[in-house]
């Protein structure tokens, strides 16, 4: 199973991804995580995209589609993957098309979560309340850029998968149980 997770910051995609990864047995896939562990490790890529990652913007379209691309060729994406913030561009969901099309391994489902905006915003309110995480990029003027960015740049794909076939659309909105359960029946339908 191939699987792609859509939807904006706050939409609950890290708790929902590592649920789905643990029961179908497939690798997780996060680039915000791997690029995380970059800029910690002090790596050359790190350097290169930590101011990038602080402001919540998006790092360049050729630079995750190579980070992608090395991913997916290892052995524990054999059994399939779900891959986590990744495609956040039109550009990037081309080039993974054109990625899984060489490997014959096209995508098996691309789930959008979709979250009402009051929602999201009131969850971006809570993080900065200091519920939230230890990231850098957490606090609520950049989480409420990152919200920007997402639809600007990211909530295009939902139009764009759902003109490939490849869609399915579910309510974000509820409990991390009930969010799942939908999730799990929109991949049988
Ligand atoms: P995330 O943990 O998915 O929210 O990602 C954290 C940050 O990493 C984002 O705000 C971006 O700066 C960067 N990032 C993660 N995934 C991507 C991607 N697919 N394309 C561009 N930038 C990304």
């Amino acid at each position: 199973m191939r699987l792609v997770l859509l939807g904006p910051p706050g939409a609950g995609k890290g708790t929902q991804a590592s649920i789905m990864c643990r029961d179908y047995g497939i690798a997780h896939i996060s680039t915000g995580e791997m690029l995380r562990e970059a800029v910690a490790s002090g790596s050359e890529l790190g350097m290169k995209v930590k101011a990038t990652l602080d402001t919540g913007d998006l790092v360049a379209d050729a630079i995750v589609l190579e980070i992608i691309k090395e991913r997916i060729s290892r052995p524990d994406c054999h059994p399939g993957f779900l891959l986590d913030g990744f495609p956040r561009t039109v550009a990037q969901a081309e080039g993974l098309r054109a990625l899984l099309g060489d490997l014959r391994k096209p995508l098996t489902k691309v789930v959008a979560l979709a979250v009402p905006e009051d929602v999201i915003l009131q969850r971006i309110a809570l993080r900065g309340a200091g519920a939230g995480s230890d990231r850098t990029d957490d606090s609520v003027e950049v989480a409420a850029h990152r919200l920007r960015v997402y639809r600007e740049q990211t909530a295009p794909l939902v139009a764009y998968y759902r003109s490939t076939g490849d869609l399915a659309e579910v309510n974000g909105d509820g409990s991390v149980e009930g969010v799942c359960d939908r999730i799990k029946r929109a991949l049988v339908a």
